[in-house]
């Protein structure tokens, strides 16, 4: 596949690669080093035009296709990839999904807050007992009440969840039927019975709170179900692979970061009466870093070009399916070798806490676990391969 950046989505990164450096930058060391949560940072970020990116102008959105977003999402990354990472679960795994899923009413009352940054979003599907089986040991029950579901559960490991508003929370509606028994529903976080357990602490995407949610007795009106009941595997499986794809820009950013701070510092540190840019194991790592970068950069866009094309209800099986699994599978490979090298480029310092190829290094850690493990992401990959093939072995 041919890929190329049209005018349009080049001055959109640049735009927001300047934003970033100027607004976000100045927030990454605090968020890191005290875990803190920039309170003002999403309604500055609606007030600026940096949420509902993909949301339709008409809904106070941009209008943008979603690899347009990805570009933002990347120069985010650059900058403070914590901040990127409390941006994109609101953005991506939450709004998007609203706008995909959600009926003209549902948007037109969760969307200009989620726009605005007056609410937070968050998304909710796995749970203490339910990581990489999320679908089939999900415990979180809804039942219907007349015009509510009561929901009684617990969801793990939610990002934005300490601070969310509004959690797109998947629920079983029928365990009889389980993967075909989820719905999804838009539970607001000020609803009696609602409460965060804990909040995590972590040891990269600091300042991103991450939380255990508890669900007791939470009525929950039936106008809130998103699509239609047992139908949350669909939006489940579709979100998956746009997140995986979405979610791998900041990791690109991060990495871009981290190659350009070991040029700088290459050029610059001398050992031997000479800048260690000079010797050629350090070329060697710049180079490796370089090429892993470019590489998972055309990939993860081309990726996201193909999430663009996918209709309601699309996804979660199939090429876009092994597609996406086989980008973040990718991404994250890369970043970790990626913030590694930046590491070593730096010596001692790159082991030092404070350092920002080191907060890289920390955040990079995640990126093999969250939205699947790399383990489930290969599982995914060989079982399309084997479908493609019309082969099923046993
Ligand atoms: C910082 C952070 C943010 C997150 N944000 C969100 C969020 O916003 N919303 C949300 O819903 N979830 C979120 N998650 C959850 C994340 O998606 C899960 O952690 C992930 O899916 C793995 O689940 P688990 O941690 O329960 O691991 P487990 O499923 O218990 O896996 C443990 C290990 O066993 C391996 N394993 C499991 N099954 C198999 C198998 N069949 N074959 C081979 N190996 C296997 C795994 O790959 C892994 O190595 C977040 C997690 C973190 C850490």
């Amino acid at each position: 596949m041919h890929f190329d950046l049209t005018d349009d989505q080049r001055a959109i990164h640049d735009a927001a690669f300047r934003y970033a450096e100027a607004e976000l930058h100045p927030l990454f060391a605090r968020m890191d080093d005290d875990d803190w949560y920039p309170p003002d940072l999403m309604r500055k970020l609606g007030a600026d035009g940096y949420l509902g990116l993909t949301a339709p102008t008409a809904q106070g959105g941009s209008g943008m296709d979603l690899l347009s977003a990805g570009l933002v999402a990347e120069a985010f990354g650059y900058w403070n990839t914590n901040a990127a990472f409390i941006w994109g679960p609101h953005e991506n795994l939450c709004l998007n999904n609203l706008l995909r899923n959600g009926t003209p009413e549902q948007i037109a009352r969760f969307a200009p807050g989620l726009i605005s940054g007056e609410t937070i979003g968050a998304l909710g599907l796995t749970e203490p007992g339910a990581g990489s089986d999320a679908l089939g040991s999900m415990a979180l029950k809804a039942v219907r009440d007349g015009g509510h579901y009561v929901l009684n559960g617990r969801k793990m490991f939610i990002s934005n969840g300490p601070v969310a508003d509004v959690v797109l929370t998947y629920a079983k509606t029928d365990p009889s039927k389980g993967a075909r028994g989820i719905s999804a529903f838009m539970v607001e976080t000020d609803t009696p019975g609602f409460s965060v357990a804990q909040t995590l602490v972590k040891m990269g995407w600091r300042g991103c709170p991450t939380g255990e949610l508890v669900f007791e007795d939470v009525r929950v009106p039936a106008r809130n179900l998103l699509g239609v009941e047992n139908g949350g595997v669909g939006i489940v499986m579709s979100g998956l692979d746009i997140e995986r794809a979405f979610l791998g820009l900041p990791y690109i950013g991060a990495a871009q970061r981290c190659l350009d701070l070991s040029l700088d510092y290459a050029a610059t540190r001398r050992q031997f009466g000479r800048a260690i840019g000079t010797f050629q194991m350090i070329q060697s790592h710049l180079a490796d870093m370089a090429v892993a970068i470019e590489s998972a950069r055309i990939y993860a866009y081309q990726a996201l070009a193909a999430c663009d094309a996918l209709k309601q209800g699309e996804g979660g099986r199939g090429a876009i399916h092994r597609l996406c699994a086989g980008v973040v599978l990718n991404g994250s490979a890369m970043i970790a070798r990626v913030t590694d090298l930046a590491v070593q480029i730096h010596g001692g310092s790159g082991f030092v806490w404070e350092t920002e190829v080191n907060r890289h290094y920390r955040n990079a850690r995640i990126a093999s676990l969250g939205g699947g493990t790399t383990e489930m992401r290969k599982i995914i990959i060989a079982e399309e391969l084997f479908r493609a093939r019309g082969l099923r072995p046993d």
